[in-house]
């Protein structure tokens, strides 16, 4: 009878852990957040996402700017390729260039005045943030990273719909196209269309709110800056099912009822300002004139602008030659000061010859 039970239990463990065959052994899962702690780097650090309602202390902020993105934020069909790449927890899109030298696509903050070049974006069904009274389906994260770590997250909030415009569904046929990757894989192809990182912004509105936060899943990094859009985008249904079936296939015991969404996380009291978008629509106001690129190059560190492809010896060519010149510099000091010690030696030697040593 003992056998039977440690039998059947033993079973009960393996046909568990047989489910998620095509992941690896969890690490941390949607549905146990309260073991995240382990994996977290500080608990007690102000964390994302939050829920924004009517008690959370937005205040209008009067010197907010809207979102700016820099000119090639634009993404051509015949120089840019689509990676996409798995996680487990997530469909992660990256979109590299050709150009291995010269800015890479970049968020300009007009309210820190920095610049955060484009790394990739990545999708969580849930959706993540929450805004009282606007539903959604999913977010997508938009993360920009400045070289020295700093990072800026906009997040868009997306609801399933067959209103969805021309220039959003060509933008997830071009990213997010089926067969997305399975269990840790990836895929890469051609950019089959070209289009813009702002299509994928609320069109009618870019009314935001910013908070300083987090990452939303482990190590939960914090002093992220985020940019949550306060209006949905509409994306094609057909867009979102494909998103949920490579996610349930990444996560099969605990996506369908914890989706790959964070619960919010408490306010603590942190600052969380609202930008309230005066104008109407427009399309490409999120892409700053050629004219004000060329301006914001002159008046901010080159570092943040170079692209982050470049090789370790493209990127501090500059420093090393500098590092060289110093060395070669100090080399020919050196020289220089031992120069008249030779002389002296010699001299002393021609001495020795001319008049003898003297032995004590
Ligand atoms: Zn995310």
């Amino acid at each position: 009878m003992h056998r039977f039970w440690l039998g059947a239990a033993l079973l009960f463990v393996l046909s568990f852990g047989l489910e998620d065959t095509t992941a690896p052994p969890p690490i941390w899962t949607y549905d146990k957040p309260q073991e995240w702690g382990d994996y977290c780097q500080d608990k007690a650090a102000f964390q994302s996402p939050i829920f924004i309602n009517s008690s959370t202390p937005v205040a209008a902020h009067p010197h907010l700017h809207p979102v700016l993105l820099t000119t090639n934020c634009r993404f051509h069909t015949d120089t840019t390729t689509v990676l996409q790449e798995s996680n487990y927890r997530t469909v992660e899109v990256r979109l590299p260039t050709n150009a291995s030298t010269g800015p890479v696509c970049s968020l300009f903050d007009q309210n820190s005045r920095e610049l955060y070049p484009f790394v990739r974006f990545h999708f969580h069904v849930g959706p993540e943030h929450g805004v009282e009274g606007v539903s959604a389906d999913a977010e997508l994260h938009a993360v920009f990273q400045q070289s020295s770590g700093k990072t800026l997250v906009v997040a868009v909030r997306l609801r399933s719909s067959k209103s969805s415009s021309n220039t959003i569904v060509n933008f997830f046929r071009a990213t997010l196209a089926a067969p997305l990757p399975q269990g840790g894989g990836s895929s890469t192809k051609l950019l089959p269309s070209s289009i813009g990182l702002d299509d994928v912004f609320p069109l009618s509105d870019g009314s935001y709110v910013t908070y300083e936060g987090s990452l939303t899943t482990p190590p939960c990094t914090d002093k992220v800056r985020w940019i949550v859009f306060t209006a949905v985008q509409s994306i094609p249904p057909s867009a979102l099912s494909e998103l949920r079936d490579a996610l349930k296939s990444y996560m099969p015991r605990t996506f369908a009822k914890f989706g790959n969404a964070r619960a919010h996380q408490p306010p603590l009291g942190r600052p969380v300002f609202k930008f309230a978008d005066p104008t109407s629509t427009t399309t490409n106001r999120w892409i700053m004139t050629q004219e004000d690129e060329d301006h914001l190059k002159s008046s901010i560190p080159f570092t943040d602008i170079v692209s982050l492809d470049r090789s370790f010896f493209a990127r501090h060519a500059f420093g090393l030659c500098i590092v060289i010149l110093v060395l070669a510099t100090i080399g020919l000091f050196i020289r220089l000061r031992e120069q008249p010690v030779e002389v002296g030696v010699s001299d002393a030697a021609r001495e020795a010859a001319t008049y003898g040593t003297m032995e004590t």
